[in-house]
């Protein structure tokens, strides 16, 4: 049987809140749809939650979005799995869009601090809350120092771009590879790649905001020695500007 991808949205364009579509497969892990707008979890940026609206006007919570090994699909894990086969149905798919524009400025922070210290990164992990990376290095990080340099990072609201190149292009520049034993964010021959201003870029399937104005503010709120080699450094948003108030509305 050929098994036919979800369209992932959220790959073109991470501003969509709601989305028309099918449900086209039903199993234990969830629901799948024909196209999506819920990130799946990868990369260390957590599934979306949200709601799927029946014609009906019964709403199913989504409470995570997995990929289905193979990562051709994507299952939106329902909070109360139905009793009935929902195969075939019209649904409103919506996100919970405050959670994802955190998640969306978090991650682009984490690409910001990422520019800032020229070490591997070999964990990364965000939550609505707060966003760390891990980086192979023996020197000591500074907190306040680099608070100071991701908030002029955001201050100069620096374009964030999305562009597919073939994935021939690591051969000629291997050290866009920032982050170590992760999955390349690889369709085919393709490879995402994201840039910031001229600061950043590196292959990545995540969510990111359009500028790094949309930030707000940051600040690095621990650095944490774990074993020898690894410095854990934990960031969070600390204030809504105006701007990314009216965006989020
Ligand atoms: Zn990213």
């Amino acid at each position: 049987m050929t098994i036919v991808p979800t369209i992932k949205l959220f790959e073109t364009d991470a501003y969509v809140r709601e989305l028309e579509t099918t449900i086209v497969d039903q199993s234990d892990a969830g629901v799948c749809l024909e196209k999506t707008i819920f990130y799946a979890e990868s990369g260390g940026q957590p599934g979306d939650v949200g709601e799927l609206v029946l014609d009906s006007g019964e709403s199913l919570l989504v409470a995570d979005a997995q990929y289905i090994p193979g990562r051709l699909r994507i299952a939106h894990v329902l909070a109360t799995p139905p009793d009935r086969s929902l195969i075939g149905a019209k649904v409103l798919a919506r996100i919970d869009w405050e959670r994802r524009y955190r998640l969306m400025r978090l991650h682009t922070s984490l690409h910001l601090l990422c520019s800032l210290v020229d070490a591997p990164v070999t964990g990364c992990a965000i939550y609505p809350d707060y966003a760390r990376l891990d980086f192979d290095i023996e020197s000591a990080l500074d907190r306040q120092t680099l608070t100071d340099r991701l908030n002029a990072l955001v201050r100069n609201d620096l374009p964030v771009e999305i562009e597919c190149r073939s994935a021939d292009v690591l051969s000629a520049e291997p050290s866009l590879v920032r982050t170590v034993q992760v999955a390349l964010p690889q369709t085919g021959k393709q490879l995402r790649l994201v840039s910031i201003g001229e600061v950043d870029r590196q292959p990545c399937g995540g969510t990111h905001v359009r500028s790094t104005g949309e930030i707000g503010s940051l600040a690095v709120t621990n650095v944490e020695k774990k074993g020898r080699r690894n410095r854990r450094v934990k960031i969070a948003l600390t204030a809504l500007t105006e701007r990314s108030t009216e965006t989020a509305g």
